[in-house]
């Protein structure tokens, strides 16, 4: 068995009574897996009463802590979770502990990351000098099977029993290693890299699905005649249409509307998204995809839609740069990393960690032309 990771992996630890946003605070219902669960009802004496006191079974039928004013109970004054204090961390839930990692297994490999739901790991993701991963031939197979087992819903849950055609999950494998060629090659700006990747994706779906794509429109043809800022809107909207899961994502959505959608014209919009992705600087957009395309791009080996995944870390780009650009005009001057951070916080907080979220993005692609290869390209090269 395999273990690759991002080389920034191991650089991620909690810093607890240091965050600034806990994830404890999230306003999100903490699962736990079944053996914790099990774990907890066993024990006694007054810490063992405050943990059972504080299960709860939800909607889904998942069994969770009970939120007292939107935080976990068990999250301590000083910022310290206090199941980890009492129990040690072999206790605490799969959920709590591996928080905010997420893992993905195909074939004899486990993929494993960090997400840019949690401020220190959105830190380290943002700041990577250049995207590398590493392998490590451990066995994890025991560990595989409990993730697989206990994170069905939170995390990328597979179906690993699945039998899986090892031909097609290479040929996934080349094309990702292509598509991370491409958006190393800093001889290019970072969004004719993904215009370059779009194009990839596309011709990589027409091959598996048969097809051939045919002859298509030249970009600068294409741009002249296509409305660009409505569809920036478009998008904006279906992002806006998901299940609300962070309430900091509202305020977020008014002011993108209100900075650039409300009362600019075609050309004010482009320059604002400009002057924006100036200051922010290409290496950025860069670690944001190569983020997402190692995070959901293989998932494709399931579903045989590559171009999908492509448009989703393409399209989570897009909201994200809207998000930067509304953000820098309301202050007035350009976004410090911390900044930064909080932006990209918010977007995984409210899209990543819902797989139904995700799903309803990616199906607004697959009916209707708006999100094509085109467009799409139109938009990164806006
Ligand atoms: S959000 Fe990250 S750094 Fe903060 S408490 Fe959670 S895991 Fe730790």
């Amino acid at each position: 068995m395999i273990t690759r990771t991002p080389k920034y992996y191991d650089e991620f630890k909690c810093i607890a009574s240091e965050c600034k946003d806990n994830c404890c605070c999230g306003g999100w219902l903490i699962e736990l897996d079944e053996a914790t669960a099990e774990y907890y009802r066993t024990l006694e004496g007054e810490f063992g009463e405050k943990l059972k006191s504080s299960l709860m079974t939800d909607e889904d039928g998942d069994i969770c802590f009970k939120l007292t004013d939107n935080r976990c109970p068990h999250l301590a004054d000083n910022g310290l979770c206090s199941v980890c204090c009492e129990l040690g961390e072999e206790h605490m839930g799969v959920v709590c502990k591996e928080f905010p990692r997420y893992t993905i297994s195909f074939s004899n490999v486990t993929e494993k990351g960090i997400g840019l739901a949690c401020e220190e790991a959105a830190r380290i993701i943002l700041s990577d000098d250049g995207f590398l991963l590493t392998e490590s031939g451990e066995c994890f197979e025991s560990q595989q099977t409990d993730i697989a087992k206990d994170e069905q819903d939170w995390q990328i849950a597979e179906d690993f029993e699945e039998e899986e055609d090892t031909g097609w999950i290479e040929e996934m494998l080349s094309a990702r290693n292509e598509i991370f060629a491409i958006l190393s090659d800093r001889t290019k700006t970072v969004f004719q890299r993904m215009a370059e990747i779009l194009q990839f994706s596309y011709d990589f779906q027409e091959q598996i699905n048969g097809e051939d794509g045919g002859k298509r429109q030249s970009q600068e043809d294409f741009t002249e005649e296509f409305d660009v800022k409505g569809n920036f809107e478009l998008l904006t909207d279906i992002f806006d249409n998901l299940e609300l899961l962070n309430d900091k994502w509202q305020d977020v959505s008014v002011l993108i509307r209100e900075k650039l959608f409300k009362g600019t014209d075609k050309e004010a919009f482009k320059d604002a998204l400009h002057m924006s992705a100036n200051d922010i600087g290409g290496r950025v957009f860069e670690n944001l995809m190569n983020y997402f395309v190692f995070r959901y791009f293989m998932k494709a080996v399931w579903d045989y839609n590559p171009f999908d995944k492509i448009r989703f870390a393409v399209c989570s780009c897009i909201i994200i740069w809207e998000m930067f650009t509304a953000a820098q005009l309301k202050k007035g001057e350009a976004l410090t990393d911390w900044d930064m951070i909080q932006l990209v916080k918010i977007f995984s907080r409210q899209v990543e960690y819902s797989e139904e979220n995700v799903e309803a993005v990616c199906e607004e692609f697959l009916f209707g032309d708006d999100f094509d290869v085109d467009r799409l390209i139109a938009m990164v090269l806006v």
